[in-house]
């Protein structure tokens, strides 16, 4: 059955994968009303510790569940729900949803860390914080177990709000991470000082790791980096066997990827924590 309603995910986002498609959705009275309607749901992928072979977190990844349309994947309305501002109260509802579920997974016993991805409209809040702390009170859940998922371009465009904003979560003890690290414009000095904790390998380097020499370069060149600058090297999109070989080959600390697991519900995240080890194959 899981297997079935997986690939019945995959053709439903394959149809929904064009942003014109679905333009007329959302607009911002369509995005508000599923948002009152509770179309929006969030799904996670879990991030498996590369020593251990053990779900360490996952990350939570929003889609919506239109009645006529069925799941619309981010692509196709976070970048209108951004234009509209709508993104400010969806991404909330994310994080609350998320502390919700990762406080759930503190009072089963399992310590796995959520990640919540920011758009740079709520990095531009000056509540940010506000609502991160209003969250985690809420949910209860423990500050170190909530990361928030920012990207390059958001630090590039680092006004006063955007540096408080970092600075007061980062006192909170949420973590933070650079999602798509690679593909932006990177201030490295910021990387230093805002205290990042992760930097996120883009998928378009692990994609090829093992086929370009120029993404395998530049994979473990940032896995160096993030390492002498004692941050954690997280790849994403990791799908095959030989990239997740050479990923430990190069001492990447975490990865996340279809091999490891698609995007699911919370118990599916559950259940592959409490296994010894994920790893389909056995240790290098
Ligand atoms: P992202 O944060 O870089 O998330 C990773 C994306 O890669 C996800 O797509 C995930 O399903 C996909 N992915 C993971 N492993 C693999 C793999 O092995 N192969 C391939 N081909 N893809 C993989 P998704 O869920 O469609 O999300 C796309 C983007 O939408 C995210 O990219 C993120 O930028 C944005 N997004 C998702 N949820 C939220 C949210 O709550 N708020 C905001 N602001 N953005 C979100
Ligand atoms: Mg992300
Ligand atoms: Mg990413
Ligand atoms: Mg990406």
């Amino acid at each position: 059955h899981a297997k079935s309603s997986g690939r019945n995910t995959h053709r439903f986002f394959a149809e929904a994968m064009n942003v014109e498609a679905v333009a007329h959705l959302s607009t911002r009275s369509g995005l508000r009303r599923a948002l009152e309607r509770g179309e929006f749901l969030v799904q996670y992928q879990p991030q498996v510790n590369l020593d251990s072979g053990l779900v360490i977190g996952a990350e939570a990844l929003v889609r919506w569940n239109h009645p006529e349309r069925g799941m619309i994947p981010p692509g196709a309305f976070i970048p209108i729900a951004e234009d509209s501002g709508l993104i400010v109260p969806i991404g909330e509802w994310v994080l609350r949803e998320s502390c919700r579920q990762a406080a759930q997974w503190q009072s089963a016993g399992l310590s796995l860390t959520v990640a919540v991805n920011l758009s740079a409209r709520q990095l531009q809040r000056p509540d940010l914080a506000d609502t991160v702390v209003a969250a985690l009170a809420d949910s209860g859940l423990d500050p170190l177990f909530l990361e928030l998922e920012l990207t390059e371009s958001m630090l590039i465009e680092n006004t006063d709000i955007v540096l408080a904003n970092i600075r007061k979560v980062k006192a909170l003890g949420v973590q933070l991470s650079i999602d798509d690290f690679g593909t932006g414009y990177s201030n490295l000095a910021y990387i230093g000082q805002l205290a990042v904790d992760k930097l996120k390998i883009d998928r378009s380097f692990i994609a090829d790791l093992c086929s370009n020499h120029d993404s395998a370069r530049i994979t473990a060149a940032v896995i160096q980096m993030a390492h002498s600058l004692n941050l954690t090297a997280v790849a994403e999109g990791v799908e095959d066997h030989g990239t997740l070989d050479q990923l430990r080959h190069l001492r990447c600390d975490v990865a996340q990827g279809y091999l490891l697991g698609r995007p699911g519900s919370a118990d599916v995240v559950e259940r592959m924590a409490r296994q010894t080890s994920v790893f389909p194959v056995p240790a290098i």
